[in-house]
């Protein structure tokens, strides 16, 4: 996860007592609304009590935990961030394998059982009585057998992104740890312990100022003190509130120059500190403050970094075109900034016409579908991942697999013609040729609702005599430059790596919507990508990313920026 952390400019007492205590936004009817900070910070004093031995604080929705106050980031088994919660029950739910290890628990899988160990102490020798302890449960099951005898619980484990989450209190009851439970209001922590005795009121405050102290804000307190734009979504985050932005005015990227927000909404979320003047300019106390400004479809646009000085905000760049306004700094912290980005890309969507701002661009392609069942699959995990992919059809699967056809264009893809028989187009006249494409189209317009845009030849076999039927038809030729090798090994690991193993930025990848190998490989490698900065566009998308314009009749095997 890339981030940086702005320069924060303090102009002086005067405008800091002027800066609203929240953030206030009036709408287009006039409507004010203002949304003010809550803090969740828990102050006390330093009570003399030391930290009570074989002890482990969490706190709702913060990533980071502390071990014996040591903090210890909490991660899955692919070292993302993750974090207790609470459902919609009451339970508080912690990752089983995170708390099991934090007291030297072994978590193991009971194949005959189908059921998820957790084991305190060692296995006896023979003879010896046993005072080893094991818990077995099972995902979306609420009885857990503790040494075979059955245990209900108040809620059964579940299984969160490949994490197995269990409640906190009925398996510490298991292996006899104290927990307790500290409030929403006084901060959402969580104590276990695998002492004697229960926690005392001293060691409740104690945990509580040192918790407060070292783990900072959770995740969720840090989003409802922050105001949070996305380039791309429809609405921005005001202290936590959805609030809405005015249409087509939303946050701007330039590149090597970064964020830009429009002066009136920049005035209406200041509560009328910030003005533009007729140039542009942006005002504060009738004085220029800023003259970085862009002007777009009539409006001014103002760099991001002189509203945060302005206001005296932390400046956040989050990746995923995120950016936070914050009060509170943020620990430098990869694991915390990565599960603010989670929230905010499931709270403001980006639109899925637009492009997403990425590091690196590659257009996915697959050929020789549509596939019934198999196709609707990739679109759905393309819409779930905001990706675009390019589509190179053939007439004669169209006129079989077509009832999900007008979700192409509506999900923001590219529809290809790939001829209407499988042909190789060099074998054919120039009149077959054109059958051949123009039966195909005819089929792509009648059920996905538009034209086809590009082409590719079947088998990637062109000569100049089809480079020119495709210029007077109007198809720019495109080919590949990562070939996935997914018709021949039509396995998902092969797949999967020949993708992350080779690509690079501005590769057009070749595969088919014909095997759900390549359908499971594609969502891997994407995951994988979506970490290193990659997004997922159109061809055309791509093209217009590095500036071309793609001609009819040329012939494209990538478009990776010139070197
Ligand atoms: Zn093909």
């Amino acid at each position: 996860m890339k981030w940086k952390l702005g320069a924060l400019l303090v102009v002086g007492v005067l405008l800091v007592s002027m800066v609203p205590a929240g953030w206030t936004y009036i709408k287009g009817d006039g409507v004010q609304t203002t949304v003010t900070p809550s803090t969740g910070i828990v102050t006390g004093m330093k009570p003399e009590p030391q930290a009570p031995q074989h002890q482990m604080t969490l706190q709702i929705d913060n990533t980071n935990a502390l071990i014996q106050s040591e903090i210890t980031p909490i991660v899955d088994g692919l070292g993302m961030a993750i974090a207790p919660f609470i459902d919609e029950s009451g339970n508080t739910m912690l990752p089983m394998r995170f708390l099991a290890e934090a007291f030297g628990a072994e978590v193991g899988y009971d194949d005959t059982k189908r059921a998820t160990t957790m084991t305190v102490g060692e296995a006896p020798e023979e003879g010896e009585v046993s005072t080893q302890i094991v818990a077995e449960l099972k995902q979306n099951d609420p009885i857990m057998m503790v040494n075979g005898t059955q245990h209900t619980l108040s809620a059964a484990p579940v299984n969160v992104n490949g994490t197995f989450y269990v409640p906190v209190r009925a398996v510490s009851e298991a292996f006899d740890w104290q927990v307790q439970f500290v409030p929403k209001e006084s901060g959402a922590f969580v104590f276990v312990g695998d002492g004697e005795e229960a926690f005392s009121d001293e060691d409740v405050v104690y945990l509580r100022t040192e918790g407060a102290e070292k783990l900072g804000l959770s995740t969720t307190q840090h989003v409802n003190d922050s105001l949070i734009l996305r380039a791309g979504a429809e609405d921005m985050l005001g202290n936590g509130q959805l609030l809405d932005l005015p249409e087509g005015q939303g946050l701007i990227y330039q590149e090597g120059s970064g964020y830009y927000l429009p002066t009136e909404i920049m005035a209406q979320i200041s509560g009328g500190i910030l003005s533009a003047d007729g140039f542009g300019n942006l005002m504060q106390d009738s004085k220029v403050i800023s003259t970085d400004t862009i002007e777009q479809e009539g409006l001014y646009y103002h760099n991001i970094t002189a509203f945060a000085t302005a206001l005296s905000q932390n400046y956040m760049e989050l990746g995923n075109g995120i950016i936070m306004l914050t009060k509170n700094e943020l620990a430098q912290d990869d694991n915390r900034c990565a599960a603010i980005v989670s929230i905010v890309m499931e709270r403001l969507p980006a639109i899925t016409e637009t492009i997403p701002v990425a590091d690196h661009y590659v257009a996915l392609t697959f050929d020789d579908g549509p596939t019934s069942g198999l196709t609707p699959k990739l679109l759905d995990g393309l819409l779930e991942r905001g990706a675009h992919a390019t589509f190179f059809m053939c007439g004669y699967r169209i006129e079989d697999f077509n009832s999900f056809g007008s979700r192409y264009l509506a999900e923001g893809h590219e529809l290809g013609n790939h001829t209407m028989d499988h042909e190789n187009l060099t074998n054919l006249t120039t009149s077959g040729q054109k059958q051949q494409m123009n039966d195909t189209t005819a089929l792509i317009e009648q059920y996905m609702g538009g034209a086809p845009t590009l082409m590719r030849p079947t088998g990637g076999a062109y000569n100049d005599n089809v480079k020119a039927t495709m210029r007077e038809l109007g198809y720019p030729v495109i080919m590949w430059s990562l070939d996935t090798q997914d018709w021949k090994t039509r396995n998902e690991d092969a797949v999967y790596k020949e993708i992350v193993n080779n690509v690079q930025d501005g590769d057009i990848i070749l595969m088919h919507d014909l095997y759900s190998t390549t359908v499971d490989a594609v969502f891997r490698a994407m995951d994988a990508l979506t970490l290193q900065g990659y997004a997922f566009v159109t061809v055309s998308e791509l093209a217009e990313i590095r500036g071309i314009e793609l001609q009819p009749g040329e012939v494209y095997n990538n478009l990776r920026a010139a070197a």
